[in-house]
């Protein structure tokens, strides 16, 4: 068996809250639990979204909190570097790979779900289903003029199927659960579904434990590994934590329940995880 390497892997594009830190919380649990280690790779690609203030107010907040990683950008580590910005000539090899084995086409298209390819797609921002514009009708084709994207071909109606740790069995219908997916941006940016699975893997993380939303792109990334070759992690999904007003996911925007507000107003780290243990957001 390999020894257990779990990952935390925010983003910098607004501030840290307590969904992100019970989910980060649930990781780092799991990674003690079985002796592992726990990387810190932060996920830095979404260009102007991402902002320095945010990245300092991350790993602030994080030590606030009682995460201790092993590795990641401000300690170093043997699969540096852990800014995802950092690791761009890795994820243009991935692209590389994935182009000579045919399982990629240009994309002309421009839809909302290309502007958004590199964040991950949580709950609310799920993309509709691609309806095959630029899709070549043979494996072979020629690159159009001018600028395009690249979008995985997914293998329509296939049958998809994995074990989750937390949820137990998932599975989906490629092309029917979600379709044709942007790997890359016309504007050199990587989609969030490769760069994560090259990091990921490159890393070699043994679980990712992450958010329930993001359960559907899971299935795009099992075709990513399978496409390059690569052995997938376990996964384990985690329930998440909501607004206790409106009842919805708590998001960057909840300013009021970002940790540095939290501790601004006087709370502790174990106050706000015991809150966790009532039933309805325990762990
Ligand atoms: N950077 C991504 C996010 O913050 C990571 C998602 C994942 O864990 O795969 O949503």
């Amino acid at each position: 068996m390999p020894v257990y390497r779990g990952r935390i892997a925010p983003s910098p594009t607004g501030f840290l809250h307590l969904g992100h830190a019970r989910t980060f919380w649930i990781t780092q649990e799991r990674a003690r639990q079985a002796g592992g280690s726990l990387v810190l790779r932060v996920e830095d690609i979404d260009g102007p979204r991402c902002r320095p203030e945010f990245n300092h107010a991350l790993i602030e907040d994080l030590r606030w909190f009682g995460f201790e990683w092993q590795e990641g950008p401000d300690c170093g580590g043997p699969f540096a570097p852990y800014l995802q910005s950092e690791r761009r000539g890795r994820h243009l090899d991935g692209l590389e790979r994935l182009r000579a084995s045919g399982w990629i086409y240009p994309c002309q298209c421009s839809r909302r779900d290309l502007l958004d390819a590199p964040r991950a797609p949580h709950a609310e921002d799920e993309e509709p289903i691609y309806p095959g514009h630029c899709r070549p009708k043979e494996a072979s084709f020629v690159a159009p003029e001018g600028d395009f994207h690249w979008r995985f071909r997914v293998p329509e109606g296939e049958e998809m199927r994995f074990t989750d740790g937390a949820l137990g069995l998932q599975t989906a219908v490629a092309g029917v659960d979600f379709g044709d997916f942007v790997v890359w941006r016309r504007d050199g940016v990587p989609a969030y579904q490769l760069a994560v699975v090259l990091d990921d893997a490159a890393m070699g993380i043994t679980e990712v434990v992450r958010g329930s939303d993001l359960l559907v792109s899971t299935f795009r990334q099992l075709l990513l590994y399978r496409a390059l070759g690569l052995t997938p992690p376990e996964f384990y999904h985690t329930a998440l934590l909501t607004d206790p007003v409106t009842g919805l996911r708590l998001a960057k925007r909840h300013a009021a329940l970002s940790l540095g507000q939290l501790r601004a107003s006087g709370n502790s780290p174990e106050t706000l995880r015991s809150s966790w243990a009532c039933p309805k957001n325990g762990l």
